[in-house]
């Protein structure tokens, strides 16, 4: 009688151990060269970028503790050996910083929101904690390399920089770009849809068609695939706003959908439904 659900639970505890216990276990640490010395580097989580100097070797966000050693071990391959001495983190969601305290790097530079939020949550490693932050702005140079480290209006979080590697025309937006596919905006860490859009569109403003833009989720693009998100994101907004304008409640307009043209950009973090419900929780616009 009792034996059944017994060895049911037996087995859902030995093929649910192996698949957390491994999640990291296959994952490679790829580079992508931008420009001389600079790469764009994946794992799992998200996207990271690498300079290397005589002087230093500056990583942009860590992805997660248990690819610590795989981030070295690329990074040493890519430097000839030099030691992380700068790491960058454009926000504080997980995916981004799980790793700032497993990298051991000489420093950590990030906005005071990101020290602030990570601060308060205790769960998270003191050692891993920014070392250094700034409000608006902070550039930093290195043997002729100029990184400049620009925050943005509360977008994804209220806590996202960009960073501008301006001599090699290569910018890491975070996550204020997911490439082809709908954005994660954290409206309980400070976001914003409308800041968000307007961010993008202050990006676009300032690159050419020669910028390498790397997304914080997704393939390396450029500004015509940042346009193309920008108007991804105006238009399903103003599809949201219309049928809220002829008065249909958010259980109606989410059951409408966006309609065949956006379903690409679809995934399974932001499903539709979700980038639906995120844009009827855009702020008003002021009139
Ligand atoms: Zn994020």
């Amino acid at each position: 009688m009792h034996r059944f659900p017994y060895l049911a639970l037996l087995l859902i505890f030995f093929v649910s151990l192996p698949a957390t216990a491994n999640r990291f276990a296959d994952v490679q640490i790829n580079a992508t060269p931008l420009a001389d010395n600079l790469y764009m580097l994946t794992g799992s989580g998200g996207n990271m970028a690498a300079l290397v100097t005589d002087d230093d070797v500056i990583l942009i966000d860590a992805q997660y503790a248990e690819l610590a050693d795989k981030i070295h071990a690329k990074l040493a391959e890519l430097s000839n050996g030099k030691a992380l001495g700068t790491l960058i983190n454009t926000h504080m969601h997980g995916d981004h910083v799980n790793g700032n305290s497993a990298l051991k790097p000489g420093r950590i530079i990030a906005h005071t929101n990101v020290f602030k939020r990570l601060s308060a949550d205790a769960s998270f490693p003191r050692s891993g904690l920014p070392t250094e932050t700034f409000v608006s702005e902070l550039r930093l140079n290195l043997d002729g390399e100029s990184i400049r480290l620009e925050y943005l209006p509360p977008s994804h979080t209220d806590g996202d920089i960009i960073v501008w590697f301006e001599e090699k025309n290569v910018v890491h937006m975070g996550d204020m770009l997911f490439e082809g596919r709908f954005p994660f905006i954290d409206l309980s860490k400070g976001g914003s849809v409308r800041g968000y859009i307007a961010n993008v569109a202050y990006v676009i403003a300032n690159i050419d068609d020669n910028t390498k833009v790397i997304p914080g989720h997704g393939a390396l693009t450029d500004k015509a695939g940042l346009q193309r998100f920008h108007q991804m994101m105006i238009k399903t907004l103003a599809l949201v706003e219309q049928q809220q304008a002829k008065g249909l409640s958010n259980e109606q307009i989410v059951a409408a959908g966006l309609g065949e043209e956006w379903q690409a950009w679809h995934w399974s973090f932001i499903t539709e439904q979700r980038w639906i419900n995120t844009l009827l929780q855009a702020e008003p616009l002021s009139r």
